[in-house]
């Protein structure tokens, strides 16, 4: 392999690119992290992070990828053989169900066609059907990853109160947090899981768990064995700005600058960019005559697009194309929708020319590896974003 000039698109959805703000605040010696500087910029992380997930509560910081935040959700609230209900919107939500399955949980699912989000009528229904109130806990996708589907995180609250069912509310967020609007508090969610590498802006290796006071209740009476994953060590010690045990130091001052740069911009306004990078992103899909793998126009993600490859049409020989050619590297499918689909990440540190240097590459890379899609995309994802 030789060196390849200028900056690689890194346009998979998650890790996505680091910002050099975030690189700059990383690179220093590693201090000692039972000292007091130590103290004031690990303050500065657990509260700042507060208001990216619209929480007062606590928020727990792993030294993990977002499957531990995952594990943690469930180890630190339920007991073993619990009934827990989890919907199948694409290939997340499956490894979430196995990593329930394996710790000996009892998982009820709720099949999905990977092209929709959980329907809240459904939760109404089966937790109103639930009358011994078996359910212990619901757990949901915000941003299915593999499908570019978000799923009404409100209406799955609202259906859970309308059927007065007791049931814990788990949120997987790792591909949403700090690119699509969510609400902790607000939407009654008990624990939600995120992660360093997508919408944070930070390379991998850190994931987090904002519990609720019904969650933080829950876990005094959990059964199930854990050690590594124990919140109450974790509060008890974050309260001073310090951990159980070594934390990530160097993601920690980049997640201090991450926090400081999305509330540089506002929340509302990354939001705001996402959601406009999106929609310009899937007229380029529409102008090349191509099909957005999620069907419900209310469900689309703002954190990425899902493309369907034309029939007959190998999605990961396409992907080599592109970054053979234009060194940019794509999402590729996942489990039931592997070498059919593409995946386009607009998710992160991201702005109009990355987009359109972006989809020059697909759209040329399409050309390339013999589909018949039409020329225009780039302009009229341009055309939108000028609009
Ligand atoms: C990336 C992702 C995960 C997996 O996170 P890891 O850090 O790879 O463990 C889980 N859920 C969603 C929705 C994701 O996008």
């Amino acid at each position: 392999m030789t060196y390849r000039s200028g900056r690689h698109f890194l346009q998979i959805p998650g890790p996505t690119n680091v910002p050099d703000r975030v690189l700059r605040a990383m690179d220093r010696p590693t201090i000692d992290h039972r000292g007091p500087t130590f103290a004031l910029m690990a303050s500065d992380c657990l509260n700042g992070i507060k208001a990216i997930f619209k929480t007062e509560q606590p928020v727990i910081i792993y030294p993990a990828s977002g499957t531990g935040a995952w594990e943690a959700a469930l180890v630190n609230t339920l007991n073993p053989g619990d009934k827990v209900l989890m919907f199948e919107t694409g290939q997340f939500a499956t490894l979430w169900q196995r990593v329930a399955e394996r710790l000996g949980l009892e998982v009820e699912i709720v099949p999905g066609d990977w092209r929709t989000g959980v329907d809240a009528a459904k939760v109404a229904e089966r937790l109103s059907a639930d009358k011994g109130h078996t359910i212990k806990a619901i757990g949901v996708v915000h941003n299915e990853t593999s499908t570019g589907v978000t799923s009404n995180i409100a209406a799955v609250r609202k259906a859970i109160d309308a059927a007065k069912h007791p049931c814990l509310l788990f949120v997987d967020t790792i591909s949403s947090l700090g690119s699509v609007d969510y609400r902790h508090d607000e939407w009654g969610v008990d624990v939600t899981i995120a992660g360093s590498q997508k919408g944070l802006m930070l390379p991998p290796g850190l994931s987090f768990n904002a519990v609720s006071k019904k969650a933080l209740k829950a876990a005094e009476k959990s059964t199930f064995p854990q050690s590594y994953w124990r919140w109450d060590d974790m509060i008890a010690a974050n309260k001073n700005g310090f951990f159980p045990y070594t934390p990530a130091t160097n993601l920690l001052f980049g997640l201090q600058e991450a926090i400081k740069m999305l509330n540089e911009e506002g929340l509302d306004n990354v939001f705001a960019r996402h959601d406009r990078m999106a929609e310009a992103t899937r007229r380029a899909v529409t102008a090349w005559g191509l099909e957005v793998l999620c069907k419900n126009p209310a469900e689309y993600s703002s954190a990425l697009t899902a493309v369907l490859m034309p029939d007959g049409m190998d999605a990961d020989k396409f992907r080599a194309v592109a970054l053979e050619k234009f060194d940019l590297s794509l999402g590729n499918g996942l489990g039931k929708v592997a070498g059919k689909v593409f995946r386009i990440g607009h998710l992160g540190d991201f702005n109009a020319l990355m987009l359109a240097g972006t989809l020059f590459g697909v759209e040329k890379s399409l050309r390339l590896s013999g589909v018949n899609s039409a020329h225009g995309g780039v302009d009229a994802a341009m055309d939108y974003l000028e609009g």
